[in-house]
């Protein structure tokens, strides 16, 4: 509970359990933000098991300062889909056990931003989410043709279930889309399906991700695959085809290739202002681009704030009392900024390494020596822990950082992005502590980045 808040003025104390408010049991953050927005709250709480009742006045709109210990009070909806490319599948065994957790709980994707299929959708929640205002929402298309989708969920419901999607549009709830697409099975001519679909069908769809499958090697999938370089390329000109289609019907592109498409292409990104504010960027749309952008004009300029070159996208999150996000999708980069070290000052001429997953490899070293960093190195973590294709900074883990930094030669600071941890801990529940050499965790964005190797004089 926070200091000097309204709750602890008016009698709250530590450690009481709120039963109810202004006679509602709260299912959720949501529900508890707009009754803690009320001037006057009458709390049921028990304390040592007895029953009290407090009554908070305060402002309208003003938090009362309890803290909430979990986004959903009642149960997390999970998904009755088995997604043959579904990652929880594909994860090792061992794992804290939220990481298994197969949530389809449209106030998840309210609240964080998680994909739902809408397979367990029903018309109280769609008048809960008109009612309240719960938008944008986040919705897995895959494919529009209903045999296809349905048999990529492994359920007859995926056939139906984006009549749900329709209805959300039609009462003015924003949303966004993604497509994963499975080489073999919703790529090629179905693709072009969907993203027609998707224009014909659902036009006021603000965005859709196309992003390519992630297969570990614990995928017992014989099907799932990564893409070829062929069939990414081939992906990356199907959704520019479609770009231009869009625009000239809609006026905006809606849809983009995430950034692991031009990688695995081999090819150029597109320049920032395709990305049109990278709405998507969370999804790995863009990240490529926003980061460079926010390195560059630093460099230029010495102010930029990655906020000034991707909108924040805070959302209702922001503005609810504590409740926190891990077990489900945690803030990637804002939410982690409290786990930072302090940047330290370095010595002249101290090396410089930076840690990165397979893709950061790639695309860091060109941006570092196009803007004077070249004496920085960048130190890519092959991923074992998963293996395949997954080579994101977001999965390093423990296990594979350690065995990277052991081969390493004593001096020097290591710079590791804050993404692959939540919690201060790697994926695979191991900490910073664990490793065999200290490491400096840092923000993921550009700006901060510059400013860090900026402050440690690294450019020559
Ligand atoms: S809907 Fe999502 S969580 Fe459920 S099986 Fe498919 S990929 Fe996994």
């Amino acid at each position: 509970m926070a200091e000097h808040s309204p709750a602890e003025r008016f009698g709250v104390w530590p450690g009481d359990e709120l039963s109810s408010m202004n006679g509602q049991v709260p299912r959720d953050v949501i529900e508890y933000q707009l009754l803690a927005d009320e001037p006057v709250v009458d709390l049921q709480v028990v304390r040592g098991g007895i029953e009290l009742e407090v009554t908070v006045v305060k402002q309208a709109g003003e938090p009362l300062g309890l803290e909430i210990s979990a986004a959903i009070f009642d149960r997390v909806r999970t998904c009755d889909n088995h997604c043959e490319f579904c990652f929880i599948y594909q994860l090792p065994k061992g794992l804290r056990r939220s990481l298994y957790l197969k949530d389809d709980d449209y106030r998840l994707s309210f609240l964080y931003g998680n994909f739902t299929t809408l397979t367990r959708f029903t018309e109280v929640d769609l008048e809960r989410v008109v009612d309240q205002g719960l938008s944008p929402l986040y919705v897995s298309i895959h494919a529009t043709d209903p045999d296809v989708r349905s048999r990529m969920l492994r359920n007859r419901r995926g056939a139906i279930s984006l009549r749900w999607l329709r209805s959300l549009l039609d009462r003015g709830i924003e949303v966004h889309g993604q497509v994963v697409v499975c080489p073999g099975l919703n790529d090629g001519a179905v693709l072009h399906q969907t993203l027609a679909g998707i224009l014909d069908r659902f036009p006021e769809l603000v965005t859709a991700a196309i992003v390519p499958l992630g297969v570990s090697r614990y995928s017992k999938e014989a099907a799932m695959r990564p893409h070829t370089t062929e069939e990414a390329r081939t992906t990356v000109d199907t959704v520019g085809e479609w770009q231009e289609r869009f625009s000239r019907a809609v006026g905006r592109r809606v849809v983009w290739a995430s950034d692991e498409y031009y990688l695995l292409a081999g090819l150029p990104f597109p320049e920032p202002e395709v990305y049109e504010g990278f709405p998507q960027h969370e999804n790995g749309v863009g990240m490529v681009r926003a980061f460079e952008q926010a390195f560059e004009q630093e460099v230029e300029a010495g102010t930029a704030q990655v906020a000034d070159v991707i909108p924040a996208r805070t959302g209702f999150f922001a503005w609810v009392e504590g409740a926190p996000a891990e077990g489900y999708r945690a803030p990637r980069t804002r939410g982690a900024v409290n786990l930072v070290a302090r940047p330290r000052r370095a010595a002249r001429d101290e090396q410089i390494t930076i840690l990165t997953g397979g893709y950061g490899g790639q695309t860091l070293r060109p941006l570092l020596d196009r803007c004077g960093f070249d004496r920085v190195r960048v130190l890519t973590v092959r991923n074992d822990f998963f293996g395949g294709n997954i080579a994101v900074a977001g999965l390093i883990t423990g296990p594979d950082l350690s065995r990277t930094l052991a081969g390493e030669p004593g001096g020097g600071r290591y710079l590791l992005p804050d993404v692959c941890l939540s919690k201060g801990r790697f994926i695979d529940g191991s900490s910073v502590e664990d490793l065999p050499r200290p490491v400096e965790v840092v923000p993921t964005d550009g700006s901060s980045l510059r400013r860090l190797l900026a402050a440690s004089r690294a450019p020559r």
